[in-house]
């Protein structure tokens, strides 16, 4: 079993590196967004497209079990979007990223979304060649995601704290969740924000701006 696992991750790190080579020499950003189900990737990404179209070519890999419900939404937000559909699978792979990047074609210099399958469990040891994971943690779950969950924590750059709208109805400790996550991640960038009222999403921007610059000149020395 373990054995199997090893070889199930090795050819997949091989087909993120492929992924990764092929980003870079396209200057694409790409970022894996993970969390539970119904932490609001989808929703974070539908506010991102509205606001930013018009400043960052944005394009969308949707990953789920089953139905394109959203990526209808991503593609009526106004990003171009191709949905992957994992069946019985719990997560993406590098080798669906690949094929969903060869349909979707994104254009150089942009920025792709890889929202992955609703799980904080094993998306953690599947690099898909992304620059980042984002994982989105929302108010109305459980401050102690990040130790029950650590190796999401520990493999992400960032934690999206979302929903703050909903904070006053919710009995979520802001400071413990984000002492949480840095107790099995001491360097992971926090923001608390809300993708339904825009609060926050100035910081979010900040965040992918900076990612950009960053991508761009990492694919320069390539
Ligand atoms: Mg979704
Ligand atoms: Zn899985």
């Amino acid at each position: 079993m373990v054995a199997l696992e090893a070889r199930i991750l090795a050819k997949n790190d091989a087909g993120a590196a492929k992924n990764r080579a092929w980003l870079a020499g396209r200057e694409i950003l790409a970022l894996n967004l993970v969390s539970s189900p119904g932490a609001g990737k989808t929703t974070l990404l539908e506010r991102t497209i509205k606001d930013l179209k018009d400043e960052v070519p944005l394009f969308v890999l949707e990953g789920d079990q089953a139905t394109a419900n959203d990526g209808e939404r991503i593609r009526a937000a106004g990003a171009p979007a191709v949905q992957v559909n994992t069946g019985t699978g719990c997560h993406l792979e590098a080798d669906m990223v690949a094929r969903g990047l060869s349909q979707l074609r994104p254009s150089a210099g942009s920025v792709v979304m890889i929202e992955n399958v609703g799980n904080l469990v094993c998306p953690a040891m599947f690099d898909l060649g992304e620059r980042a994971k984002v994982v989105i943690l929302s108010v109305t779950e459980g401050e102690d995601k990040p130790l029950k969950y650590p190796h999401m924590f520990r493999a992400a750059e960032i934690m999206v704290l979302n929903k703050t709208d909903l904070l006053p109805h919710v009995d979520f400790d802001v400071d413990r969740a984000i002492a949480n996550a840095r107790e099995v991640n001491p360097d992971i960038a926090v923001l608390r924000l809300s993708a339904r009222t825009g609060e926050g999403l100035d910081s979010w921007y900040g965040w992918l701006r900076e990612q950009r610059t960053a991508a761009a000149r990492a694919a320069m020395q390539i």
